[in-house]
């Protein structure tokens, strides 16, 4: 059967056509579509007010930390009060640092290089790849996927309670899960991580695009997230967070800008350089920043503060409630889920259509109906696999491995939206 055949069968077309940030695209035939992009876990589109605040500052580009030129100083300004206001954004402490880098899989990787001698790590192996993979030089234990909240603490304070108690260690948990838009009990298993002397990082990626995420309130170390999950352009990211770990350790990058002080050793005392790093965030942000792409965040953040996360999340619990209502009505459809239809979650839903190659059903989507939707295993292999009930054994990458139209899905369809749609 055709792809457009296989478009035109459904009925799943109709709960997505309540959704979508319409963009008009040019046709390679000529002429243009209206399209509906539902792929924000992906990356959602930029804010116009991050583009105008953009603009604004465009003329006035200049170095940051590296000159007492008017246009340095303006711009090494807007960047330090970036990280204040992300600060205010995560409801950081005091003595928290904010870190500027290139994403959420680049904060966790910074921490996973500033991880502590013999630090155990504990991952659910739901997790995003970037969660997942970054500990692999750790010592890492792999908990098994949960089917309730509940279960999740239960199983993290079991594998605790057998830890060896001396040693730091750290657990790493998604607030939002990329796949089933569940929420994680974040505070739960904070309290259960610091019950037994272990730390706690936050994968924000998709928590904090539809929730206010406090640090203290949630009493996580670190959390981390990326700017063009948050309405921002692509390209900077954040890790803010608890100094000690981040000062003790080694720069992430050597180079300028995390560097205090370098001299030359005396060829008596063996030759080569000394260098004297910084200790606050600056230690980790070696080499020219992307200026652009922190404000941009900055800008996010105040957009979303000043648009009300109560009135957001209600409106985007309304579409959430209107889409999983519309599929629950289409019999192929099989919503993919880990904690249940009551569990809280964000706008983004993952479906398998019953006899169809997730692929194929999804490039139907796009180019009969104007709806960008993803397919695919979504960088988490392992979760996806589960939810499907082992029925994709195929390596992929985040993209689809391939089947016939007709055979079954190897992987499944997400559709991803947030309150500004
Ligand atoms: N964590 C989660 C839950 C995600 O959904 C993603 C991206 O999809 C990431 C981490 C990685 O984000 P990035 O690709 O911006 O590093």
């Amino acid at each position: 059967m055709s792809v457009s055949a296989v478009a035109a069968d459904s009925s799943v077309c109709a709960p997505l056509a309540v959704l979508g940030r319409d963009v008009t695209v040019p046709l390679v035939t000529g002429g243009e579509v209206t399209y509906a992009a539902l792929d924000y876990a992906a990356s959602a589109p930029a804010l116009q007010r991050v583009w105008d605040d953009v603009a604004a500052y465009a003329p006035y580009y200049g170095s940051v930390h590296r000159g007492a030129g008017y246009l340095s100083q303006l711009s090494t300004d807007l960047f330090e009060n970036s990280r204040t206001t992300v600060a205010e954004f995560l409801d950081c402490r005091e003595d928290d640092q904010v870190v500027f880098t290139r994403s959420t899989t680049d904060s966790l990787n910074l921490l996973a290089a500033a991880l502590p001698a013999d630090c155990q790590v504990f991952v659910f192996e739901t997790e995003h790849h970037a969660s997942l993979l970054p500990w692999r030089d750790a010592r890492v234990t792999y908990l098994n996927a949960p089917r309730t909240p509940g279960e999740a603490v239960r199983t993290l304070e079991r594998a605790l309670a057998d830890r060896d108690p001396h040693g730091p260690a750290l657990v790493c948990v998604t607030g939002a899960s990329n796949v089933t838009g569940e929420l994680w009990p974040v505070r739960e298993l904070a309290a259960a991580a610091h019950a037994h002397g272990a730390r706690i990082v936050l994968d924000a990626a998709q928590l904090a695009p539809h929730h206010p995420v406090s640090v203290r309130e949630l009493d996580v170390d670190w959390v981390a997230f990326s700017g063009h999950k948050l309405y921002a352009p692509f390209g900077s990211g954040v890790l803010a967070g608890r100094s000690d770990w981040l000062r003790a350790a080694e720069p992430y990058l050597a180079g300028g800008g995390a560097s205090r002080k370098v001299a030359r050793r005396p060829k008596e005392a063996g030759g080569g350089v000394d260098v004297e790093w910084h200790d606050t965030a600056a230690r980790h942000e070696a080499g020219s920043p992307n200026v652009i792409g922190v404000y941009s965040i900055a800008s996010a953040c105040k957009a979303l503060t000043e648009a009300g996360f109560d009135e957001l999340v209600a409106r985007e619990r309304h579409l959430i409630r209107t889409v999983r209502e519309g599929l629950a009505e289409v019999p192929a459809v099989r919503v993919l889920s880990l904690f249940g239809d009551d569990a809280p979650r964000v706008g983004v839903i993952s479906f398998v259509v019953d006899g169809w190659n997730s692929s194929h059903f999804a490039a139907a989507l796009s180019a009969e109906y104007g709806i960008g939707v993803r397919d695919g295993l979504f960088c988490a292999h392992p979760l996806v696999r589960t939810l499907l009930g082992g029925e994709s054994d195929e390596p992929g990458e985040c993209g689809a491995p391939e089947a016939a139209p007709g055979e079954k899905s190897l992987n499944a369809i997400r559709v991803s939206f947030g309150a500004g749609t």
